[in-house]
């Protein structure tokens, strides 16, 4: 008889075939004191796991595909870099040498410690960044108990290099970034993990990669059989199992379906976003490492709407230098050569914990009310000078703008306003080059800066509407909050009326306007926005293709009327059916 699991779809795509079950466990830790005389050779013990760590990652680094997309082998550098990094490294041999603990207990410390601070973070992007602790911590600790100088004998590598996975759908607790190059490798055909979620590293590698996948099917191996047929649904979540003739038809027609219309999408890389009655839209990417610049120029976008710096603070006692914000900004200039780069400043929130050595301080009880963003940035100008000279010296190398996030008052920007002048006077002190003319633009995704959206449009270069915030906050829903989240409603009138209101702001103050809130890369709500008026969007990259090819078979005129209609309306019914003929549009 037919059965499913469910779990959370982040790459979408249909896969049929046999599974195979991965029964890797943890590695067992025991925690010990060494006595003072062999406490150095406990630290080369150490470090030597740590080589034999790097070693191996570098032998699957030089296994990524060259035709694959270059964040891939980005995402294993990752990994390596965080094995050269001092909260890896010294860290734990300081515990090893003051506590005089087993080099695996000093670890495990040292994990406890940094997930917690990402655990502790409410931006679900950083928070997910814990995933990449454990597996680093786990490669390690893996070398440590194994003692074994040859990753090639490690039992969890051998098993996923070897081509007894070809054609099968693996399941396991959980994937590294590394396994999942490994398994692409062997012609995996789609992965189930009872863990993780849908903005790991592993979960956007598989999009990248093109292979299905469901995360956080929790006990998936305890109700799916080693080599059982089962169909994997990567868009929905599902796998299926107990199949009959029926079902296989079913999903063999929708997999031939799915290629063709990807084969379509990539048809349209390149091509303008031009809507049926002849308006151009411009389609922008969200990033938010520097690596991911790679998969804008892949999807030719044209140019990046949202680049969340906030990845550079991350994982570190301090905070970042001018310099080296400066070169994560040119990293990503020269992959996108020539075409705009919004720089968002840096959106910490007093609960992110990414300190940069200013201690705990208060506990903050509502983060998402408190000191965040640009406020935290106002009062933090030994954080924020740098990030300010950094951008205004990268508009040197290209066309950058900077974009100020969470804006609530227009003395913010003024006040931001003066201290890029100031900034500004600074570089010519200094004989450094910039752009006189660099666009300084603000997030509207807070309700009271959508209803003022005229004010800020006046003084601003353009304007972003931040849905994931404005949503958030109009319709008082903790974003992160899963009891509540049903509550959070895109299509609510409010925060239809709070973008409209913008949207017009800006037109009338001859400035431009995007949205690069998760509803700018749904589909469902693509004719919606360009009914409000909205020809800018920034999103994924991977959405970029699909919602363009919703907006070429799109006619604004038409959607523009109906969407007057149904901001005016006051019948929910009418309302209900208004948002029904723009979706059909
Ligand atoms: C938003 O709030 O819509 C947004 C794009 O910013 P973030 O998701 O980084 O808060
Ligand atoms: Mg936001």
């Amino acid at each position: 008889m037919p059965f499913s699991l469910h779990g959370i779809g982040v790459s979408r795509g249909y896969a049929i075939g046999r599974t195979y079950l991965l029964q890797r466990n943890q590695p067992e830790i025991t925690e010990y004191t060494i006595p003072d005389a062999i406490i150095e050779d406990e630290v080369q013990r150490f470090l030597n796991s740590l080589e034999i760590a790097r070693r191996q990652l570098r032998d699957v680094r030089v296994q990524v595909p060259p035709t694959a997309p270059t964040e891939v082998a980005a995402f294993i550098d990752t990994h390596l870099l965080m094995l050269e990094d001092a909260t890896f490294t010294e860290a734990p041999i300081k515990l090893i040498r003051t506590r005089k603990c087993n080099a695996e207990w000093a670890l495990k410390i040292q994990r406890d410690l940094l997930v917690q601070v990402f655990e502790d973070m409410d931006d679900p992007y950083l928070r997910t960044r814990k995933d990449d602790v454990e597996h680093v911590v786990r490669r390690v600790q893996r070398v440590l108990v194994t003692e074994d100088p040859s990753y090639l004998n490690d039992p969890d590598y051998t098993e996923l290099a070897s081509s007894r996975l070809e054609g099968r759908i693996v399941v396991a607790d959980d994937l590294t970034p590394a396994d999942t190059i490994l398994m692409q490798h062997q012609g995996v055909l789609a992965f189930v993990t009872e863990y993780g979620g849908p903005l790991s590293h592993t979960a956007i590698l598989a999009r990248s990669l093109g292979i299905p996948a469901v995360v956080g099917a929790r006990n998936a191996r305890a109700y799916l059989g080693h080599d059982e047929p089962v169909i994997v649904d990567g868009r929905q979540g599902v796998i299926l199992l107990g199949l009959d003739e029926r079902i296989l038809r079913y999903y063999r027609h929708k997999q031939k379906e799915e290629r063709q219309q990807q084969r379509e999408l990539n048809k349209l890389k390149g091509k303008p976003a031009i809507t049926r009655d002849g308006l151009t839209i411009a389609l922008y990417a969200n990033i938010e490492l520097p690596e991911d610049a790679a998969a804008v120029r892949d999807v030719v976008a044209d140019g990046v709407g949202l680049y969340r710096t906030e990845f550079l603070f991350m994982n570190r006692p301090d905070v970042p230098d001018e310099e080296e914000h400066l070169a994560s900004y040119l990293h990503v200039i020269k992959t996108l050569e020539g075409s705009p780069i919004t720089i968002r400043t840096a959106d910490l929130g007093a609960d992110k914990q990414v300190d940069g050595g200013r201690g705990g301080g208060p506990v903050c009880t509502n983060p998402a009310l408190g000191l965040r963003a640009i406020r935290m940035c106002l009062k933090d100008l030994a954080m924020f000078r740098p990030q300010l000279r950094a951008i205004l010296r990268a508009s040197a190398h290209g066309p950058v703008r900077m974009m100020i996030p969470m804006l609530s008052a227009i003395q913010e920007v003024f006040q931001v306003l003066r201290l890029v002048a100031e900034t500004k006077q600074e570089l010519r002190d200094r004989g450094l080059a910039f752009d006189e003319k660099m666009p300084v633009g603000g997030m509207i995704e807070v309700p009271a800066a959508a209803v003022c959206a005229p004010q800020f449009a006046r003084y601003l270069d353009f304007l972003s509407i931040g849905t994931n915030d404005l949503i958030q906050y109009t319709l008082a829903i903790d974003r992160v909050d899963d009891e509540i989240n049903y509550l959070y409603d895109p299509l609510h009138p409010a925060v239809l009326m709070l973008i409209h209101n913008t949207i017009l702001a800006g037109h009338k103050a001859g400035i431009p306007v995007s949205l690069c809130g998760e509803m700018a890369g749904d589909p469902r709500y693509t004719r919606l926005l360009l009914g409000l008026g909205l020809t800018q969007f920034s999103m994924h990259p991977t959405a970029l293709l699909e919602i363009k090819r919703v907006i070429q078979s799109s006619e604004v005129a038409e959607l523009v009327s109906v969407v007057r209609r149904l901001l005016r309306t006051t019948d929910a019914e009418k309302y209900t059916e208004a948002l029904k003929s723009v979706a059909q549009n």
